[in-house]
């Protein structure tokens, strides 16, 4: 008997979940497996951060926090993006949710009518596709030509709006891509929308201190003002904090699209736990240095995996300016044969050559809508890095056929 609903039974685990999943039936067997699938910083929580939760218990912070966040968490909220990110907002203007995909379900949630448009970036999170699907949205991929960068172009925006659309969601830096806007691209980008008035922005800033380069990053709604009262801002402290299990996310936005976004919240989970809250409240309010050593740390592996890449024949990368992934391409090893026969026809073929060969999990690119490439997470120890780079010269070595 099925007990899924016609709504939800297409709906597949996420790339990185079925990866992972993948390598730990792998490591079950007795493989020896890296699994570079899921997007998860290797740090541990900054001990400061832990305090913070300890003593919110001990105060007696156990019971229902108000729906949308507590009051410290809020005013943590408020001050980090007027500090961080030159952005004023009031203090109904703040939600916090369990974790920034909370926030993004609440928010199509919220607003999307059925046949809705939804425009997202391809390569994307994966989540964005499924959601606006389960909440009856229509997504509307905007794809890129090779060597465009991964970058979403005003022409390319302008041709895809309709009469339909509702949200454009951005994220950058880029989880798969690594791609980071300049300033410039974002403003001619928000130049299209100034006059398409339904058009809501979603502008997904979690890997903002994940930054490479000297870059500096700024806000979407701080770059184009004039969409401000349109623009949801989502952020969290998974990434920068190393905080993933903590879930914990917010979204800054206009007064009425928090009140909607609430009250979806109100009736799936009500406020997000009060301990969490009080850690990642900690974490926006504390000292930052330990952001500013996860990012140097970030930067290094990017670095590692860009050189090491380069000397792989037939895998390439564009060095990533954020974000802690590494999105292959392996056009050239498409049409080869591995060493027991078997064609490699896809960039789904290379994942379970890869993991079979090479012992190394890593989504395929089909996963986020862009073939073939694959995508590594390079937020893994230096030691495991260099391990799964070395296996997966191995195994692209050992195939036959492969074009020059
Ligand atoms: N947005 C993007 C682009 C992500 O990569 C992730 C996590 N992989 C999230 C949102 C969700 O983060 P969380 O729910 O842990 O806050």
């Amino acid at each position: 008997m099925s007990f899924a609903s016609s709504r939800i039974a297409w709906v597949k685990p996420s790339a990185s979940a079925w990866v992972s999943q993948a390598a730990k039936e792998a490591k079950a067997r007795g493989e020896d497996v890296i699994d570079l699938g899921l997007g998860e910083p290797d740090f541990d929580t900054p001990n400061h951060i832990k305090e913070a939760a300890h003593q919110a218990a001990l105060r007696g912070e156990t019971k229902y926090p108000p729906t949308s966040c507590t009051l410290e968490m809020r005013q943590a909220v408020l001050d980090k993006l007027k500090r961080e990110n030159n952005l004023d907002y009031a203090l109904d203007e703040v939600i916090v949710s369990n974790g920034a995909k909370q926030v993004l379900f609440n928010a199509l949630m919220a607003t999307l009518e059925p046949g809705d448009e939804v425009l997202l970036c391809a390569p994307y999170f994966g989540q964005y596709k499924d959601i606006v699907l389960i909440l009856g949205g229509v997504p509307v991929l905007l794809e890129y030509p090779a060597g465009a960068g991964f970058r979403l172009k005003p022409e390319q925006l302008s041709e895809a709006i309709t009469p339909k659309t509702r949200w454009l969601l951005l994220n950058q830096p880029s989880n798969t891509s690594g791609t980071v806007y300049s300033d410039a691209e974002i403003v001619s980008l928000g130049a299209v929308l100034a006059d398409h008035q339904r058009v809501l922005v979603l502008s997904d800033e979690i890997y903002e201190h994940i930054l490479f380069d000297g870059r500096i990053f700024r806000s979407f709604a701080a770059l184009c003002p004039h969409l401000k009262d349109r623009t949801l801002t989502v952020n969290g402290v998974s990434k920068s904090y190393a905080m993933t299990g903590w879930r914990i996310g917010y979204g800054a936005g206009p007064i009425g699209l928090i009140a909607a976004m609430t009250k979806v919240q109100s009736q799936v989970s009500s406020g997000a736990c009060s301990i969490a809250q009080a850690a990642a409240a900690a974490a926006l309010n504390g000292p930052q240095n330990d952001v500013r050593r996860f990012r140097a740390a970030f930067e290094r592996l990017r670095d590692l995996v860009v050189a090491r890449i380069e000397d792989i024949p037939g895998l390439t990368l564009d060095p990533p300016g954020g974000a802690f992934y590494g999105l292959i391409g392996c056009e050239a090893l498409i049409g080869t044969t591995t060493h027991d026969g078997a064609t490699v026809a896809s960039d789904a073929d290379v994942t379970t050559y890869r993991l079979k060969a090479a012992g190394v999990a890593a989504a395929p690119g089909s996963a986020y809508n862009l073939s073939p490439f694959f995508r590594i997470s390079t937020a893994a120890s230096e030691e495991e890095l260099i391990k799964a780079l070395d296996g997966i010269a191995k195994a692209v070595a050992d195939l036959k056929g492969l074009r020059p």
